[in-house]
């Protein structure tokens, strides 16, 4: 099947899906995303995606072009169309194209663009052994919370984390670890689960806040606040929250064991909850 685009209203084939060159998202990365993931066809947390689409949008004062209704519905069909197994759905609305200028003039039509592609699940392997991660220092802005296009700063740390043979870069902000270059960090410390709060600093995951309720629910003291960089290195355990890597455990960081080195009892039974949950 082949991968769907959408732009501005209309489903074309990849290959000939093209924007203007003037379009802001490109000049400038002004602009917002979200990417949605599929489990049995079906895609997952939609509400929660269109509230934070919505949030970003705001933050930017961008017009959002469709409703949620609408959205839902380019959604469902892009899926139909791409008739995947399962599909990953990024949608990016940029503030739309204008003569280079930072200054953007009013009433500007955004540009949206979707594109359907085939989701590939980490490999199971994967996710019973577990990952290392390096820590890296948070250099991005200070507005995480939006779902920016401006991802340069997590592209290099995630191309750090590549060339030095390891799944995430944990990025660590005036000694507290924030979140990871593509997913939030959560650490258990004497059976409480412990992650950064709320806020400018981190992008508030649509995984984290299903996982945070697991934990909840399952009876688990959750904190939210600054974990320093050696109660990170100390944890009993460490597990990464997001879209594409659901709930993975991190069983190294900078090269040091946490726990024992495995993925840890309270990783495994919110990672357990979370697969019935979804599936
Ligand atoms: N933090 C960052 C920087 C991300 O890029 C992502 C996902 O792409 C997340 C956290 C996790 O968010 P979600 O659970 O909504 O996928």
């Amino acid at each position: 099947m082949p991968d769907v685009a959408f732009i501005n209203g209309s489903f074309v084939p990849l290959a000939e899906a093209k924007i203007s060159i003037d379009d802001r998202g490109f000049q400038f990365g002004d602009g917002v995303y979200e990417v949605i993931r599929t489990y049995k066809g079906r895609p997952f947390a939609l509400e929660a995606h269109w509230a934070r689409l919505e949030r970003s949008a705001a933050a930017l004062e961008l017009t959002q072009p469709y409703s949620r209704t609408e959205w839902t519905h380019f959604v469902l069909e892009g899926v139909r169309r791409a008739a995947y197994p399962e599909a990953k759905i990024y949608i990016q609305l940029s503030r739309g194209a204008a003569p280079r200028d930072h200054v953007y003039p009013a009433h500007l039509a955004p540009t949206v663009v979707m594109t359907v592609r085939e989701f590939h699940p980490l490999d199971k392997s994967v996710s019973v052994a577990g990952v290392e991660a390096m820590t890296i220092e948070d250099i991005r802005w200070g507005r995480c919370d939006i779902k920016s296009l401006n991802l340069l700063a997590n592209v290099l740390a995630r191309q750090q984390a590549k060339q030095a043979h390891v799944f995430e870069a944990i990025l660590v902000k005036e000694g507290l670890v924030t979140e990871g270059a593509v997913s939030n960090v959560m650490v258990v410390r004497g059976g409480a689960v412990l992650t950064a709060p709320e806020g400018p600093r981190i992008l508030s995951g649509v995984t984290r806040a299903v996982v945070l309720e697991l934990a909840i629910n399952e009876g688990l003291p959750i904190h939210e606040r600054g974990i320093s960089q050696a109660e990170l290195y100390g944890a009993d355990e460490v597990f990464l929250t997001g879209t594409t890597v659901e709930v993975l455990a991190v069983v190294r960081v900078d090269g040091k064991s946490i726990g024992d080195g495995r993925p840890g009892p309270v990783t495994q039974r919110l990672a357990a909850g979370f697969t019935r949950l979804v599936g």
